[in-house]
């Protein structure tokens, strides 16, 4: 799990959403955080579950906080 500590990109207030991803094709739970983009998806950067599975999750927000 990679754990990195974002910084605010050029000054601007970023909106950051904690989103829990489950895969549903084997159960595996994902919580990440991601970035709300202006079309109002939430851009987590997750591309694939470890059953090889990429395109049939469920997508939950969890919170959200601004930073
Ligand atoms: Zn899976």
């Amino acid at each position: 799990m990679e754990e990195r500590e974002a910084k605010p990109e050029e000054g601007v207030r970023v909106r950051r959403e904690k989103v829990r991803i489950r895969c549903n094709r084997c159960g595996e739970v994902y919580i990440l955080r991601g970035r709300r983009s202006k079309n109002g998806e939430i851009e987590t950067g997750f591309v694939q579950c470890v059953c090889g599975n990429t395109d049939d999750f469920t997508i939950t927000p969890l919170e959200t906080s601004v930073i």
